[in-house]
């Protein structure tokens, strides 16, 4: 007979997972035969470049590649992110302090609430976001103060508006720009606020700068770490996973303030050790590439998202064209739901999305549409949408 299994407060009082209906329903539209187009998950259907599997496969057959990494990453890789970040943004960081590899930005994000916050301390988490951020909060005892991103707001959380308290008690914050899943940008002048804002209050900001290589129309995103003062205060997490179809290699990088840097360095030594060095090498194949390698799937993705963004609209849905990442966030038609547009659409069209409440309350009365199938399939999309009643 097996012991009476009780699972740790922090996994059984995690809210409760909202797909599990829409889980449900594909599989009983697969089940019935459907041709399902998934537009669910966030995740780049174009491969990795050749250049960097090379990479991959040379790095691979070496035996000094088959001993334990460490977990701040090769200096090698964190000099390669810090060239990077100098030559895309013209932001000086200093590879031994300022530079911490991550096994993929999930991670990091996840930890970083392990190295800052104490039972008991306040996080503001600009939301709908992606969950990791609050989850991390709640893993570590802390307790999360949500930002709502409205359309008035244009999707920037309004700074102004958190009560003087909630401001004083708050530790850390975290923001996303380009922003999943509202496709939101920040410019400059938002940034500068959060860096006084912070400054003010003494809060850790934490930016998730994941879709920064995404940008459409000839839009470059900024990195937080542009704005002066952003060091003194920040941390951004970034990734190859997005940036060069990469999300199955896990490999990223945290940047900014070395106190924030070292302290996240500090959980990881204690929990792994760190990402295969073959796939660091091939990283910094990637990372010295840059835009050369870059730029393809961004016309990809650009050209998808006129696509979808045009045929939803001629659909009679109501969407903006993203200036950046590969989502199209959509107001659901008047009268329904989220959840209710999201399994009207699974069950008339074979048509897979995600409820914006999904993302954190805030999110309701939006859909998030990804732009990762090709564009025949999206074309199809917009025809099957196109003769239902929406
Ligand atoms: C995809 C994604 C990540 C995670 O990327 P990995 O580096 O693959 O872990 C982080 N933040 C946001 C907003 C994402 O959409």
């Amino acid at each position: 007979m097996t012991i009476a299994i009780k699972k740790a407060k922090r996994i059984s009082e995690l809210p409760p997972y909202l797909f599990t209906e829409i889980d449900r329903r594909k599989r009983q539209a697969l089940a019935r035969g459907v041709d399902l187009i998934d537009l669910g998950v966030g995740d780049p259907d174009i491969p990795t470049p050749a250049p960097i599997v090379e990479k991959l496969v040379e790095g691979a057959s070496r035996p000094v590649n088959h001993r334990y990494p460490s977990s701040i990453g090769m200096i090698a890789y964190r000099q390669a992110v810090s060239d990077w970040y100098q030559s895309r943004f013209g932001v000086k960081l200093d590879p031994e302090k300022e530079v911490v590899s991550l096994i993929g930005s999930k991670e990091g994000i996840a930890n970083m609430a392990a190295a800052f916050v104490d039972p008991g301390d306040l996080v503001l988490v600009a939301s709908p976001c992606y969950p990791v951020y609050h989850i991390g909060t709640i893993f570590n005892g802390g307790r999360n103060y949500f930002l709502p991103l409205t359309k008035e707001n244009l999707f920037l959380p309004d700074l102004d508006a958190i009560p003087h308290e909630v401001a004083r008690q708050a530790k850390m914050l975290w923001i996303n720009y380009p922003n999943n899943p509202t496709a939101a940008v920040a410019e400059k002048e938002f940034f500068t606020r959060v860096v006084e804002f912070a400054h003010r209050h003494n809060i850790i900001v934490c930016h998730d700068a994941a879709y920064t290589e995404m940008g459409f129309d000839g839009f470059r995103p900024m990195s937080f770490l542009q704005v002066d003062g952003a060091r003194e205060v920040g941390i951004e997490f970034h990734s190859l996973s997005k940036t060069f179809n990469m999300t199955g290699w896990r490999v990223g990088m945290a940047v900014g303030n070395q106190d924030l840097v070292s302290g996240l360095a500090q959980v990881k030594s204690n929990v792994d050790s760190g990402i295969f060095q073959a796939v660091q090498e091939a990283a910094i194949e990637a990372l010295r590439l840059g835009d050369k390698i870059v730029e393809p799937s961004r016309r990809v993705y650009q050209e998808r998202r006129d696509i979808l963004v045009d045929g939803l609209r001629a659909a009679g849905l109501d969407c903006e064209k993203p200036r950046a990442t590969f989502y199209v966030w959509v107001s659901v038609p008047k009268g329904l739901t989220s959840a209710e547009f999201t399994t009207r659409l699974l069950d008339l069209t074979g048509v897979v999305i995600t409820p914006g409440n999904g993302f954190g309350e805030p999110g309701e009365g939006y859909v998030r549409f990804t732009l990762c199938v090709d564009k025949r399939r999206l074309k199809e999309v917009a025809d099957r949408i196109q003769r239902i009643k929406i």
